[in-house]
């Protein structure tokens, strides 16, 4: 075999041989053996690694390479394996993937014809090309390339490839392919290995098979802090953060040091637990172990104290790390948004554009929430061109956060118009907007968008059908209700959880089927909650079934005696009937049990400034006017034939009153100041945090004719979408 096109040159006691191509000379320093006889110097592979090693870009890789082909060393399955591993490190995994199927095919023929390469260096250089995919996250091409191998070299994987391909699995969330290569490590003896079984437990919990992962984890003898900080990062992930921290618990006891990532997967439990004094606990051994200032660590550590509600010792954490990546800032962004402070959260995002970081999309995912909580329409709207500018747009989780703004902030349409535009959509994307349209009332959009889905290869999962039942139930429709519900089961194998039951039950109450609702709640596997009392209230409310109503409230205060929402609907309820004392009792009931009626407000946005109403208020600098524009529209709607319905007022007094206290709700009062300060035609967007009540519904569908206006309003329960003197619920709320 030819070996030396490379020349050497002495230099004092080293030496050093230089390797020089027209436009590349590498040098590196070795001990060649002398040839006596020859007076000449051979190289050993040692000095062709040396010179691999010192390659500093694609480029002198690249000469090096040709190089070695010419000079015959790279038919050497030794030196093949580090020139692609080289390859991947610069980047450039399409060469590694070239040099691989060219020497690939060249080894398996010279082996067969039993010459140049042993058998193990050629699994090692399969194994370098394996270990590169699963490394770069191309688990796809890592697993197309484990079964070619199993093609030319037999089952032959090792314990150094099987953790790759196990990651490949999990990666895929393949878990049948998981399991097979499970069923080979057994045969061949691999199950005592650390690390094959670390990456077995890696693998289960990541296919979201935690049980599975615990038994491989049971079974193993030995176990170093990488297999209990997979164990503990498997049960955090699969939102399992008690059973998490108690390994983390055990761990310790049984000597074992955490390292950061494990630190990292605890924090995370504890954020999913809101474990607020643990997450402390942790923090403060973090701080005396110097981890504190790992950005990973710190950030982690930001993230659990926004989840546990603390978002003040969040900041602390935060405005503490020496180093900050995108990472952080989002956990930062997301922290503000997670506990309803959109501004600060909008706050950060500027801060950060001005430290240069980039943001990436779960930056962009966490501000839209942000402005999704905020109902901030205008902010979401510059949030949208801003990702469009930055291309980020394109990826599904981005355009999910949209169309969840857009339908949180009202605007269904816009929604509808982002998820046209995506390129891709994943099953959460799908959902968000049947979801969406189901919560503006578009029963019909929302089922016929499902049905839509239905033809694509993306099968809906129990959030799709929840979003569904919804639909159903905020549009009336009992009989696709009843379908969806049986085929939910039948044809897609998902147990519904109370929350579809509660759907279900609302969807048959609304409908004046009481018997059928009853009858659901008996048979359900679960104890009725608060909501599905709640909803069953609110449809007795609607049909006048006063007995049922008086029974299901008294299951309501045993469950929750606080919300004063009830007290109202039951109220409202006797008073629709003219009994007074019922009304009065509950009146004495409230006081009795301390409930007080949270003050109801409306609040709109204006030019990016958020005003806000309570009722009767006349603290608004723009008072005057907004009063005289009730007066003239209240004169106008009783031209159109409004008649006020003063049984949503709660005291027994004079109807003259009554009327006057319904006039100054905090919906009117917001709608009057929109009518004054936007142009003709401009939709008004109206928040409210408790229901709307009966009389303002009917009293605003009465000015969105009149002022030809649509008003979209969120209560505490849905979207209303006046237009026309028509609203999108149609009575249904
Ligand atoms: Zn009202
Ligand atoms: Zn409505």
């Amino acid at each position: 075999m030819q070996r030396t096109s490379l020349f050497h040159q002495h230099n004092g006691i080293s030496k050093k041989i230089t390797i020089q191509t027209r436009r590349f000379v590498a040098t590196v320093s070795t001990q060649p053996e002398k040839d006596y006889n020859n007076n000449n110097y051979h190289y050993q592979y040692a000095d062709v690694f040396s010179l691999l090693q010192a390659c500093k870009n694609l480029n002198q890789l690249q000469q090096l390479h040709a190089h070695l082909f010419i000079s015959g060393f790279a038919q050497n399955a030794e030196i093949a394996s580090k020139l692609l591993n080289i390859y991947a490190e610069c980047g450039n995994l399409e060469s590694a993937r070239l040099l691989f199927d060219k020497s690939s095919r060249a080894f398996h023929q010279e082996r067969s014809l039993g010459k140049f390469n042993k058998h193990d260096d050629n699994i090692s250089f399969w194994n370098a090309m394996i270990r590169e995919y699963a490394n770069g996250r191309f688990y796809t091409e890592t697993l197309r390339v484990y079964y070619q191998m199993q093609l030319y070299e037999g089952q032959t994987s090792n314990n150094s490839t099987l953790p790759f391909i196990l990651k490949a699995c999990a990666g895929l969330s393949a878990l049948q392919e998981g399991k097979r290569v499970h069923n080979y490590i057994i045969k061949a003896g691999f199950e005592s290995e650390v690390h094959v079984s670390a990456a077995l437990v890696d693998m289960y919990s990541k296919c979201g098979c935690i049980e599975d992962a615990r038994q491989v984890f049971d079974k193993m003898t030995e176990r170093d802090v990488v297999c209990w900080t997979v164990m503990i990062s498997g049960y955090s992930q699969n939102k399992y953060g008690e059973e998490a921290l108690r390994i983390f618990d055990q761990m310790q006891a049984v000597g074992v040091m955490p390292n950061c990532v494990t630190v990292v997967s605890a924090l995370t439990a504890c954020g999913e637990l809101g474990a607020l004094h643990r997450g402390k606990w942790i923090h403060e051994y973090l701080v005396r172990r110097g981890f504190e200032s790992n950005v990973f660590v710190g950030t982690a550590l930001v993230d659990m104290y926004a989840k546990c509600g603390s978002v003040e010792f969040a900041r602390q954490v935060f405005d503490r790390m020496p180093k900050r990546n995108v990472v952080s800032w989002s956990a930062m962004i997301t922290g503000y948004a997670l506990n309803g402070h959109g501004n600060e959260a909008l706050g950060i995002f500027n801060q950060m554009q001005l430290t240069g970081v980039k943001p990436n999309s779960i930056t962009m995912v966490s501000l839209l929430s942000a402005c999704a909580h905020l109902r901030a329409l205008q902010q979401g709207k510059r949030i949208h061109d801003y990702v469009i500018r930055t291309g980020l747009d394109s990826f599904v989780s981005v355009g999910t956060g949209l169309i969840d703004m857009y339908v949180k902030c009202g605007s269904v349409e816009m929604a509808r118009q982002v998820f046209d535009k995506m390129s891709s959509r994943n099953v959460v994307s799908w959902s968000a907007m049947i979801t969406g349209y189901g919560l503006h009332g578009y029963g019909e959009e929302a089922l016929l968008l499902f049905s839509q889905m239905r033809q694509t290869d993306k099968k809906p999962n129990e959030i799709t059908f929840l979003g569904v039942l919804n639909a159903c139930s905020h549009s009336g429709q009992l009989d696709e209700g009843r379908q969806y519900f049986e085929c939910m089961t039948k044809d897609y194998r998902i147990t519904p959880t109370l929350k579809h039951y509660a759907c279900m039950i609302d969807i048959l109450a609304r409908a004046g089927h009481f018997i059928e609702a009853q009858d659901l709640i008996k048979g359900m596997p679960f104890e009725p909650d608060i909501c599905v009392w709640g909803s069953l209230l609110g449809a007795c409310r609607i049909h006048h079934n006063i007995e049922l109503g008086v029974q299901v409230a008294e299951y309501i205060f045993a469950l929750e005696s606080q919300n004063a929402g009830y007290y109202v609907l039951l109220s409202n309820m006797y008073a629709t009937a003219g009994r007074w004392d019922d009304v009065a009792k509950v009146r004495v009931m409230m006081r009795a049990r301390g409930v007080k009626k949270p003050p109801g407000y409306s609040f709109i946005e204006i030019n990016s400034q958020v005003h806000a109403f309570l009722a009767g208020d006349r603290s608004h600098p723009q008072s005057e006017k907004i009063y005289a524009m009730l007066e003239k529209l209240t004169e106008q709607m009783k031209d159109a034939g409004y008649v006020a319905s003063t049984n949503f007022v709660l005291q027994e007094l004079d109807e003259d009153v009554k009327e006057r206290m319904l006039c100054s709700h905090s919906e009117r009062l917001a709608i009057a100041f929109g009518l004054v300060s936007t142009s003709p035609g401009i939709p008004l967007h109206i928040t409210k945090n408790l229901r709307v009540c009966g009389d303002c519904h009917t009293a605003t569908k009465f000015i969105s004719k009149i002022v030809m206006r649509e008003i979209i309003m969120r209560d505490a329960n849905r979207f209303h979408h006046f237009k026309d003197g028509l609203c999108s619920c149609r009575d249904y709320w």
